[in-house]
């Protein structure tokens, strides 16, 4: 199973509390007139350029691992080795918020308007996040209703470039996906274009397919530890 979603763009709207906690401005202190103002340019902006879209493909344990592996530069073991063989959905992802709204963040910086673009650029990241989270959304009702998955199933989306998995992993997920269907296109080093776009892996099972130790080799220069605050926010 492949499609092609088209993401509502309200859906992808952050609130003004994310985009300040995007910019790492604590959301508990009053702002000032000036930042709330240029808040409010952002969200304008935002609402005016983002084009979300997002596209999804179903596939098996072996061809996973046949993806996974690309060119086999992955560190090993990792935690995502460990959990897509005990999924009860294994599906691929991509979303983006267009070219136009990524064109405009990068006019705002080539204009020297350096706090709008930032703020901006805070916002569409926080955008995309919520594209994705759309996306979860989607695929999870789906295989619960298809009765591939049940009440207790929890779903996290695993990215190349992040926790053992290579960034050239791009590679083959882009070849089996096929998200330059949305826009989306790989540069040679394996970035994406436009930039507000994710893609990757989501991986449906119970939530204790998802837990595991944060103590990969890589780890060890992992400054967020962000699988943390998901595998919490899982229960
Ligand atoms: S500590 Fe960092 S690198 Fe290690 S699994 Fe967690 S998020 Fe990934």
């Amino acid at each position: 199973m492949r499609k092609l979603i088209d993401i509502p763009p309200a859906t992808v709207v952050p609130t003004e509390d994310a985009v300040l906690r995007a910019m790492g401005v604590p959301g508990d202190q009053n702002q000032g007139a000036r930042v709330e103002r240029l808040v409010a340019e952002a969200l304008e902006e935002f609402r005016s350029e983002a084009r979300p879209k997002g596209i999804v493909a179903e596939v098996d344990e072996d061809e996973f691992a046949v993806i996974y592996e690309g060119a086999g530069d992955n560190d090993n073991p990792s935690p995502l080795l460990e959990i897509f063989p005990r999924a009860e959905v294994v599906m691929l992802f991509a979303a983006t918020l267009g070219a136009s709204l990524s064109d405009r963040v990068s006019a705002l910086f080539d204009d020297g308007k350096l706090a709008l673009a930032a703020t901006l650029d805070a916002t569409a990241s926080e955008g995309t996040e919520r594209a994705g989270i759309h996306l979860d959304g989607i695929v999870l009702e789906d295989a619960r209703t298809n009765g591939r998955a049940d009440a207790a199933s929890r779903i996290l989306r695993y990215s190349p470039g992040y926790c053992g998995w290579n960034l050239t992993g791009q590679r083959a997920l882009f070849a089996a996906l096929g998200p330059e269907e949305i826009g989306i296109r790989l540069t040679d080093s394996c970035l994406m274009e436009p930039l507000k776009s994710i893609s990757g892996v989501m991986v449906v099972g119970p939530a204790e397919i998802h837990e595991f130790t944060d103590d990969y080799s890589f780890c060890s220069v992992c400054r967020t530890h962000d699988c943390r605050r998901r595998i919490r926010e899982l229960t």
